[in-house]
């Protein structure tokens, strides 16, 4: 894919290096979105890079905003049946074409036409310098990892935990009646049942995981995404960036790691990450839900027990509600 247009948000000491690269390039129409007092302190005094003074043309969020609508209006969608026209009811043929089509057809390896509409719904769409993926006032990650948190939670008494087991080894073809009362299981539905009404499809990820010796910093954040489709991966992630690049004692840490993540279908030994919630497997699951709700004792939960798309927080809240729901308890 050709780049034509590039709108640069934030013309700071890193967007300076871009306003000097991109400037009077042939073949590529370059602006620089800002508003207020700066949109004018670029307009006026330029910005000055090298002693040389650059004039980058200058669009307003108000703008963008009014090009978004007319291709949003354009498109004459009003009920989208699909990823794709969720898509482009929402930030028009632009934004979908360039960020949104080739990247989700990477992730799911399906054509967004043939995805339902809500995948895209969890995509915020703002017109402010908040490049979050989520609206939550507060976002992070635990100091040290998640790993940590579930080793103090299972580090108490009464709480068995087999590693390396599947659920089959521990039950060994008997009921789980022999072990527990009440079961919950969190491990994928269908396999629960033993595939009995068909497989349910699920996308996986390959990680191809580098030691970088000697390189500090490779792509300054902890995540970029790759929306093009002639790179063959959709994300990489530089670890040390969720510790802000120091290591839990707050030193810094003279290698990087970096993983490159594949996204592709699920096959036998791989694990099962993210359901596919296209018409066959949606149809599919309701099914398996029937045959669940005939289980008595036992309560399917979590991502592959609920064939549901989950972030963190919602699946900590469901398995909270649970709690309240079983036992009575309010964990918050
Ligand atoms: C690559 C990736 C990136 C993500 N990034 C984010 C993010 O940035 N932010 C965010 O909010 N959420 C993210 N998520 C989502 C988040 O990880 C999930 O919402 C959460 O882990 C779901 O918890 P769970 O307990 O349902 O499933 P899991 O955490 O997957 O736990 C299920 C466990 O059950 C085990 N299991 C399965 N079957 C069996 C069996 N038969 N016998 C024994 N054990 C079994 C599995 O090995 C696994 O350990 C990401 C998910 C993935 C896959």
């Amino acid at each position: 894919m050709q780049i034509k247009n590039v709108a640069l948000i934030g013309a700071g000491a890193v967007g300076a290096y871009f306003i000097y690269g991109f400037s009077g390039l042939e073949n590529l129409s370059f602006c620089v979105v800002a508003e207020g007092e700066s949109a004018e302190k670029i307009k006026t005094d330029g910005v000055i890079i090298n002693e040389k003074t650059y004039h980058p043309v200058i669009k307003t969020p108000e703008e963008a905003k009014a090009i978004i609508e007319k291709q949003r209006q354009a498109e004459g969608i009003s009920e989208p049946k699909n990823l794709e026209e969720q898509a482009l009811s929402l930030v028009g043929r632009d934004i979908y074409e360039k960020l949104i089509k080739e990247y989700t057809q990477k992730q799911w390896g399906r054509e967004c036409k043939d995805l339902p509409s809500f995948i895209i719904k969890r995509l915020p769409v703002r017109f402010i310098y908040d490049n979050n993926y989520f609206n939550d006032i507060y976002q992070g990650i635990p100091i040290g990892g998640y790993t940590q948190i579930f080793e103090k939670l299972l580090d108490v008494d009464g709480i068995d935990v087999k590693l390396g087991t599947s659920f089959d080894e521990i039950v060994a073809g008997a009921s789980f009646k022999d072990i527990a009362d009440k079961l919950i299981y969190t491990g994928a539905i269908d396999e629960y049942f033993n595939f009995k009404l068909g497989k349910l499809d699920y996308r996986t990820v390959k990680f191809e995981t580098e030691v970088l010796e000697g390189v500090e910093n490779y792509q300054g954040n902890a995540v970029v995404n790759f929306t093009s489709a002639d790179v063959p991966y959709t994300r990489i992630i530089e670890h040390k960036h969720f510790e802000f690049a120091k290591d839990v004692h707050g030193n810094s840490i003279k290698d990087t790691i970096i993983s490159k993540e594949y996204s592709k279908e699920f096959e036998e030994g791989d694990e099962p990450y993210y359901p596919v919630n296209d018409d066959r497997n949606s149809q599919l699951f309701k099914s398996y839900e029937d045959l669940a709700k005939q289980e008595n004792d036992v309560i399917f939960a979590g991502r592959l027990g609920a064939y549901k798309y989950y972030d963190m927080a919602p699946c900590i809240e469901a398995a909270f509600e649970l709690v309240k729901q079983e036992i009575g308890v309010e964990c918050i």
